[in-house]
């Protein structure tokens, strides 16, 4: 007998967490990034959704290398001149 790994969910303690590949999105430092098809794992009762931790991280660290490759814009020297109004000799 092969007994399947049947997750209990953990919310309502009634339904099955089956995997399926749910649309998925994450806010990552202002910037919303949709994955069409993430592996998660859904209640068939409550509908409680369990997404896995490693396309969680691989995502996170693609974000995190995506960051990386965009530099910053190059500084520019502050060449801002002192627009020093003389003062007039009080006379
Ligand atoms: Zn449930």
């Amino acid at each position: 007998m092969t007994d399947e790994m049947k997750s209990v969910c953990t919310r309502c303690q009634i339904g099955i967490m089956q995997n399926k590949l749910m649309p998925f999105t994450l806010i990552e430092n202002g910037h919303m990034v949709n994955v069409q098809r993430m592996p998660a794992r859904v209640c068939d009762v409550c509908g409680y959704r369990l997404f896995d931790r490693d396309p969680l991280v691989s995502l996170r660290a693609m974000l995190g290398a995506s960051r990386r490759r965009t530099k910053p814009a190059a500084k520019k020297p502050a060449a801002s001149p002192r627009t020093s109004t003389p003062r007039k000799p009080k006379g």
